[in-house]
């Protein structure tokens, strides 16, 4: 038997227990029964921001804009990433424009970029969009 895995809701910031082995299972949030983890990306807002950063498993976010085409064109690579990541690791998604103070406390200076945290810490960052492979690659050598 291994520790279960605590893993905040991206509904309600409830933070759940998950055994190891349950991942794979659609585990519902104890708080409010909607889907802990999904196969496709979550929005991402300040005041979920450091409920959210918490938990065994890892969590990338994407911080985009509206105006910026680069963000544009590696939406769909970030959501093939996240169906190809499920249960491994947490992707959301930040909206700069709507959350600037939280861009500003990340220190973000162009978009897009990638944070990637674990256990409420920053453990790896990139800037600019990248093709699926690299991002999987970028991923597996932090640690994902
Ligand atoms: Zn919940």
């Amino acid at each position: 038997m291994t520790d279960p895995l605590l893993i905040p809701c991206p509904h309600c910031n409830g933070l759940n227990r998950i055994p190891a082995t349950r991942l794979g299972d659609q585990p519902k949030c104890g708080r409010c029964k909607a889907s802990v983890l999904s196969r496709t990306p979550f929005e991402l807002k300040q005041a979920d921001y450091a409920s959210q950063i918490k938990g065994d498993l890892p969590l990338l976010i994407d911080v985009w804009a509206d105006w910026c085409g680069p963000c544009k064109s590696f939406a769909p690579i970030f959501e093939q990433a996240a169906q190809q990541l499920a249960g491994r690791c947490r992707l959301a998604k930040l909206d700069s424009e709507a959350n600037p103070h939280l861009a500003g406390q990340l220190g973000i200076r162009s978009i897009p970029s990638l944070i990637l945290f674990k256990n409420g810490r920053e453990i790896a960052r990139q800037s600019g969009a990248f093709p699926l492979q690299q991002l999987l690659e970028w991923l597996r050598s932090a640690g994902v």
